[in-house]
């Protein structure tokens, strides 16, 4: 029987990719990362961290760090890069024409950073629309990623709004995995600001790299790779 091909993308450019992208390489764990570069500064990163109230603006607890642009190449080195749109923007508030240049725009200055194709697209906030995607096929995109859950990831009706299994956290997380199996791809993704610097949660996510990579019946691969194998 083939394989289980696993595959797992991450959102946004946060700064605790430096911490995953190490668990990821010592699991040789393959991984997509979708940014939005117009988010991200050109040389310095923005600090992840607690703060209290009155301390930024009206938000405190935990922030999320961002990566630089300038970082891209080295931290990501050996993983694939997708489009996040360039500015992160939700396809119901903008124009379909504003919304697929944002996305081009995005993975274009991804290609130019990393000289290698960049096909991919996740569509931020999960919302997406027929209108966009369609946009986006004719611009050449292999695939768009929604935040839908669904059992077998492979049964989609369009590569453009690809649903992925679950959350990285899911509580059912094993569970998932184990039922996906009848269809040969499982897929799940997050954001690692959600492991904030809770080793707890970090521990908890190294376990399943671990499950995954010990499992005779499975195999990483990239989502470009798990395109073909969906039923139109
Ligand atoms: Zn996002």
């Amino acid at each position: 029987m083939a394989k289980v091909k696993v595959v797992q993308c991450w959102d946004d450019g946060e700064i605790n990719d430096i911490r995953l992208v190490e668990l990821l390489r010592k699991y040789n764990a393959k991984a997509t990362f979708n940014l939005c570069p117009g988010l991200m500064k050109e040389n310095e990163r923005i600090p992840d961290g607690w703060v209290a109230k009155g301390q930024c603006g009206g938000h405190y607890g935990y922030i999320s760090g961002k990566l630089s642009l300038k970082d891209i190449p080295e931290i990501y080195d050996g993983f694939e890069l997708a489009s996040h749109c360039w500015l992160h923007e939700n396809v119901n508030n903008v124009s379909t024409a504003d919304f697929v240049k944002s996305a081009v725009d995005a993975r274009n200055f991804l290609e130019d950073t990393v000289q290698r194709s960049c096909t991919g697209f996740a569509w931020p906030y999960g919302a997406y629309t027929a209108e966009a995607c369609a946009g986006l096929r004719e611009a050449g995109f292999s695939y768009g990623r929604t935040t839908v859950n669904v059992e077998y990831a492979t049964q989609c009706d369009d590569t453009m709004a690809l649903h992925s299994n679950c959350h990285f956290l899911n509580r059912n997380f094993y569970d998932l995995y184990n039922n996906a199996k009848a269809c040969g791809v499982f897929y799940f993704w997050g954001h690692s600001y959600e492991m904030f610097d809770y080793d707890k949660l970090w521990e908890q996510f190294e376990m399943k790299l671990q499950f995954i990579s010990e499992d005779p019946d499975a195999e990483w691969a990239n989502v470009v790779d798990i395109v073909p194998l969906c039923k139109k």
